[in-house]
């Protein structure tokens, strides 16, 4: 197929261990049989509460982590198993946007050359082409050259984010993986740094798996919209189709706490008992089991499969 990124049955666990011999005691089963395709230039949303598993999805795909089991294929090469030079031919065209860019940059150099760096050190331009390159790549995300010549530290949180930007960009990437990168910001500079994703995907069509805790920041940017539980993907559906009718009780509590703008939206608000449980020690069956207010006697014993609902919309849940 012609798919851009094609995850299947990605499993991540990391042993816990225990004692001075460092035994092997279990498994933090962090992603746990997840499947994804993104096309070329589409918005995927990657949603779920915090140790759900998103990021470590995310790390997997890049091979930052290694997977425990499955597949990654990304522009038809299987990712882990690329050597490191094949790898490293690859690594311009996915690229990874965090939640924290100050974290990312180096507070001793000019954000020009932070932004220039990669391009150099991938060969992919020369040394008198890099400036101008630069520029381009500022001005895109919104900046200009009043700040190459500046440090980390001269600027805002929105504006390190527009520098984060800057710096995946200039290497032309096909994929933008994007950890929670407004989390940290105030609201109005979020909806600013969504708005930039928005108009760089148009322009560039750019193709992300935007992962974040937030539905309604995905909701404007992402054409289909992935839902997270424990490590397990347990809906995924357009965006507007899974708005409008979620089928799986998980996503709609989620959703019963988005502020809905239009008053004849207005959902039952779904409060879920007790907090998301440890990744360690899931439950048995369906893993929302022990929050879902809907939860059956079946739910306790068997893992609900994954299927087809019709028209592209998946779910993982007995009832639905
Ligand atoms: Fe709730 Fe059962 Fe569906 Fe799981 S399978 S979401 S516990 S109804
Ligand atoms: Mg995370």
């Amino acid at each position: 197929s012609d798919a851009l990124l094609e995850v299947r049955h990605l499993k991540k666990y990391f042993p816990v261990t225990q004692g001075l011999l460092n035994r092997t005691v279990g498994h933090v089963k962090a992603v746990d049989d997840i499947s994804l395709t993104l096309q070329p230039g589409e918005t995927f949303g990657l949603v779920g509460e915090s140790g759900s598993g998103k990021s470590t999805v995310g790390r997997t795909i890049l091979r930052l982590t290694e997977k425990t089991s499955g597949e990654v294929k990304f522009k038809g090469a299987d990712i882990h198993s690329l050597s490191p030079a094949e790898l490293r031919l690859l690594r311009p065209r996915m690229q990874l946007i965090f939640q924290d860019p100050y974290s990312a940059l180096n507070p001793r150099v000019r954000v020009g050359d932070a932004i220039g760096e990669a391009l150099l050190d991938h060969g992919l331009c020369s040394k008198h082409e890099v400036r101008e390159l630069v520029l381009e790549s500022l001005a895109a995300c919104g900046l200009s050259s009043y700040h190459i010549d500046r440090f980390p530290h001269e600027f805002s949180g929105g504006q390190r984010q527009r520098i984060g930007i800057a710096r995946a960009l200039i290497l032309n990437p096909d994929l933008i993986i994007a950890d929670e990168p407004v989390s940290a910001l105030d609201v109005s500079i979020q909806a600013q740094i969504i708005n930039l994703f928005s108009k760089l995907q148009q322009s560039k069509g750019l193709a992300y798996l935007f992962i974040s805790h937030d539905l309604s920041v995905v909701e404007h940017l992402c054409s289909r919209i992935g839902v997270m539980y424990l490590g397990s993907m347990v809906e995924t559906a357009a965006r507007d189709e899974l708005f409008h009718n979620p089928l799986h009780p998980y996503t709609k509590a989620l959703l019963s706490a988005v502020p809905v703008p239009v008053p004849r939206l207005k959902r039952e608000r779904i409060v879920l008992k007790g907090d998301i449980p440890s990744p360690a020690n899931p439950p048995s069956g369906c893993k929302f089991h022990t929050r879902c207010p809907f939860a059956v006697e079946v739910c306790k014993a068997e893992n609900p499969v994954f299927r087809d609902a019709g028209g592209g919309h998946f779910v993982a849940c007995h009832l639905a």
